[in-house]
């Protein structure tokens, strides 16, 4: 088979293990990215051992993963809006374990972290930085092979693959689909403090890893960071234009973060309001959107979609990431056997969508589990019971 030419749209964790994937099997493409230069932020993501981890070893990136990641963040808190603890794993971690046991559960890497490292091992010229993908269209001169259009003006011609991992409001997945990402119900306010070890009370509080309160209608998380912060979640189910119309200012942050909890969280425990009002640094009002369950679309020759702009997910199981890696990994594998001969483009292509499209229909549908469970009455009580009932005592 002649070189084919690929392109990768987005450079955001997905599309990196899959251009890291191709860069092992010398197989040329090149990332067109929105955002001027690497920019990396974000809260922690947990990466499992049958999905992200897998598709990290796939890329050659398994050291990198365990010298920098934290499994000792795979520590989770349940508190009631009443302030009780339910379950507190902080006071039953063990102290001597095996690699492959401290490696088996969640453990956290910073979203920073991870893009460094994926990034980092990519060749200088792998991502053109500064191109903001328009449109993709048939190419003009070669039947099967498409062009891309960008925001600049600019043009990249005659693609035989173009995968879309462009996030959320992928254009990629335009070509492909006319259904757009809905609204979840639910919008969150990210509260930060930078230091968390100068408020020994919020240290003491959340503990080694993340603390969540769930109730009707809202809920509170807290996610220690590898950087020494602290990043509060305050989630409400609202509707979706409550960040621009509920009337607080949230330039104003200082006000903006009292007015929150006076307002929507005036009745829960005080702890869960500190956890909130103490967190005095950055503050991010953001609303949540999904693909709905079971997005699929009809298969179209060399172009395919991986990561959110093929599943957009709530975080509420938290699998998105670890399900685009996988499509990464699945993608990868497929790709390579194509350009080695064992089988045709299309076909590759076909046979990681038949895998992706069940396995993300099954995660979503967890995730839309979690958001209902999460967001009822008695969500903490449930949760820490599951949490519970999957216990393995040290
Ligand atoms: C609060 C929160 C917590 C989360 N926690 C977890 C967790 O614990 N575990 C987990 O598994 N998942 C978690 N997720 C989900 C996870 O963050 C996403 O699934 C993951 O970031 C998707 O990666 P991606 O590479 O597909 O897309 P993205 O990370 O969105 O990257 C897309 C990239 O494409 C670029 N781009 C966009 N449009 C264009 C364009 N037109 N042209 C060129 N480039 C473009 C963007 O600039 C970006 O770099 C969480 C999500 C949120 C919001």
């Amino acid at each position: 088979m002649p070189p084919l030419k690929i392109a990768i749209i987005g450079a955001g964790p997905v599309s990196l293990t899959l251009a890291n994937i191709f860069q092992n099997n010398d197989i040329s493409f090149t990332i067109y990215e929105a955002a001027d230069n690497f920019r990396t932020s974000g809260g922690t993501l947990d990466l499992h051992p049958e999905s992200g981890q897998l598709a990290l070893k796939e890329a050659g990136l398994w050291d990198a993963f365990v010298k920098h990641s934290r499994p000792e963040a795979d520590c989770a808190k349940i508190v009631n809006f009443e302030g009780e603890v339910l379950w507190d794993e902080n006071l039953c971690k063990k102290n001597d374990v095996s690699e492959e046991e401290k490696f088996a559960g969640r453990p956290e890497i910073d979203r920073k972290v991870l893009l460094e490292i994926l990034y980092k091992n990519l060749r200088s010229d792998a991502i053109t930085f500064g191109k903001r993908l328009d449109c993709v269209v048939s190419s003009s001169i070669y039947d099967t092979k498409y062009d891309l259009h960008f925001a600049d003006s600019s043009r990249e011609a005659g693609f035989d693959l173009v995968v879309g991992a462009d996030g959320a409001w992928s254009k990629v997945r335009m070509l492909l689909s006319d259904i757009k990402p809905q609204y979840s119900g639910i919008s969150m306010v990210e509260v930060n403090c930078s230091d968390i070890h100068a408020n020994l009370w919020l240290l003491e509080f959340v503990g080694a890893g993340s603390m969540f309160s769930f109730g009707e209608a809202r809920a509170v998380f807290a996610q220690r960071q590898g950087d020494g912060g602290l990043r509060v979640y305050a989630a409400l189910r609202v509707p979706g234009d409550f960040v621009e119309t509920c009337g607080i200012d949230w330039e104003d942050k200082d006000v903006a973060r009292e007015e929150l909890v006076e307002r929507y969280f005036h009745d829960i425990h005080d702890d869960l309001k500190r956890v909130t009002l103490d967190c005095k640094d950055e503050l991010m009002p953001r609303a949540l959107w999904e693909l709905p369950v079971g997005f699929t679309w009809a298969h179209r020759s060399g172009v395919t979609l991986i990561g959110d702009a093929a599943h957009l997910m709530t975080p509420f199981a938290g699998v998105g990431v670890n399900v685009g890696m996988t499509d990464a990994l699945v993608l990868g594998r497929e790709i390579v056997a194509a350009v080695r001969g064992a089988k045709e483009l299309d076909d590759a292509i076909k046979e990681y969508e038949k895998e992706m499209f069940p396995r993300a229909e099954e995660n979503a549908k967890e995730t839309a589990e979690g958001k209902e469970c999460h967001f009822s009455k008695d969500g903490a009580k449930i949760v820490a019971d599951m949490m519970r009932e999957h216990h393995v005592p040290g």
